[in-house]
């Protein structure tokens, strides 16, 4: 009975002992941090109205309310924007993170840039790209393709998981198109795929496209791109709905290269969400486009000392300007995916990512687009054509993710005031303040956000 009960005892020594046996209780979470920024003036740039003096408080990643007079808890830091305009994140709804074709020694051929620069480095500079855009107070980009193999969900991933901070961004992978993409390959490179082959995914027949769309979505796609009229042949309005309906399985628009009037009309008897460039497209198409409610990134490119001529801009602001007047929802967008030796300020500093795509406001103000909506289609707008989650990222609103810029002087009277983004928050963390960078917590050795996170 003694050595029974000894034996009793070592067993309930063992089981108290045993690791994990007796966890302790979890500790309880620490409270958010929580944020108060005081707002000289607050723009709503879906209406376009002011609100002045107003109080953001920002708990964790989300606004938690907005108003005049709202009381500071105890143990918020302040940020004082009394004397700056304070709106939400900017879009730009056309762009390439992961590709810049130079002068030199590319003589801007994209396909060079393809064999010069290997995916790893695009990546990188994919990730340089980002912290230049969230800096001029882009919060949200589409990166729709020419990205490398898939450089641009990687570089979604990395930034969801916490490696680096940056936008919040929507990319396409690869671009989807009929045989040959966008180029002319030689038939050694189309039929061999062994030497570097431009980067589009082939898809001609129904299955081909049925299995891209899900390629890409496997491959951390957010959104579906495609070529739509790159060759002759392109896609039929039957093919375009085939890829809206494979990819709404996994969540996606689709987004559609459209350089042809025959290729627009097909994107909107579809009922396309968004097309991009559209230079040919006509008034009365602009006016189905409104009816149907079809986003248009036109990415309208500005003539300056490093690119473009004086006739593009022109035509590109004429289009522009079509699309408003017919009440297309317009979006901000750039194509920005090149760089020059000439690309300098007048004192001498080189112009950053950043820079380069607030530029392309140059062709809203040709277009002689009033700033307010200019404002809207950089934000609200691009919004919607981004389909970021609805009612939980965009404007500054309670629940709301908190997406945070502020400008000296006043957007709305000049709309140049936006080319000095002086504040940024997204998701509740500062990014930049006093119009300098302020990243040092915000980089880390490992997911911190989660790596399960895409
Ligand atoms: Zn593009």
């Amino acid at each position: 009975m003694r050595r029974y009960l000894a034996l009793v005892a070592l067993l309930l020594l063992v089981v108290v002992a045993a690791p994990g046996a007796q966890a302790p209780a979890p500790a309880a979470a620490p409270a958010p941090k929580v944020t108060a920024i005081r707002a000289g003036r607050l723009i709503d740039p879906e209406t376009g109205a002011v609100a002045v003096n107003q109080v953001i408080l920002v708990e964790g990643d989300r606004i938690k309310a907005v108003g005049p007079n709202l009381p500071i808890p105890p143990g918020a830091e302040v940020i004082d924007l009394s004397r700056q305009t304070v709106l939400p994140g900017f879009v730009d709804t056309h762009t390439h993170m992961a590709i810049t074709y130079k002068e030199i020694p590319e003589s801007n051929i994209y396909y060079y840039t393809y064999i010069m620069d290997s995916t790893p480095l695009r990546a990188i500079q994919a990730a340089s790209n980002a912290l230049q855009l969230l800096a001029a107070g882009f919060t949200v980009i589409c990166d729709v393709g020419n990205n490398a193999n898939y450089a641009d969900t990687a570089l979604r991933q990395a930034i969801e998981q916490g490696w680096l901070p940056g936008p919040t961004v929507i990319p396409s992978g690869l671009i989807i198109s009929t045989t040959g993409g966008q180029f002319t390959p030689t038939p050694e490179m189309y039929k061999q795929h062994a030497i570097v082959y431009p980067e589009y995914l082939e898809a001609n027949t129904r299955d081909e496209i049925v299995k891209a769309v899900r390629e890409n979505l496997l491959f951390g796609a957010k959104v579906i791109k495609i070529c739509l009229d790159c060759k002759p042949w392109g896609y039929s309005v039957d093919d375009i709905r085939l890829f809206m309906e494979e990819a709404a399985k996994g969540g996606a628009k689709v987004h559609a290269h459209v350089q042809t009037r025959d290729g627009a009309q097909r994107a909107i008897d579809a009922g396309l969400h968004i097309i991009s460039h559209g230079q040919q497209i006509t008034p009365d198409q602009h006016a189905q486009m409104a009816q149907k409610g079809i986003y248009l990134a036109s990415t309208d490119t500005p003539f300056t000392g490093y690119r473009g001529t004086a006739e593009g801009e022109q035509h590109a602001a004429e289009q522009l300007k079509s699309a408003w007047q017919k009440g297309v929802p317009i979006t901000f967008s750039t194509d920005m995916d090149y760089w020059n030796e000439r690309m300098k300020k007048p004192n001498g500093e080189w112009m950053d990512r950043g820079d380069l795509t607030i530029a392309f406001l140059q062709t809203w103000k040709a277009a002689g687009i009033p700033a307010k909506d200019t404002l809207k289609a950089l934000t609200f707008t691009g919004y919607g054509a981004a389909d970021i989650l609805k009612d939980q990222r965009g404007p500054i609103k309670p629940g709301f993710y908190a997406d945070i810029v502020a400008v000296n002087g006043d957007p709305l009277a000049n709309i140049d005031a936006l080319r000095d983004v002086q504040f940024v928050m997204r998701n509740g963390e500062v990014f930049k303040r006093n119009g300098k960078m302020t990243i040092d917590t915000l980089l880390h050795p490992g997911p911190v956000l989660g790596f399960r996170r895409r």
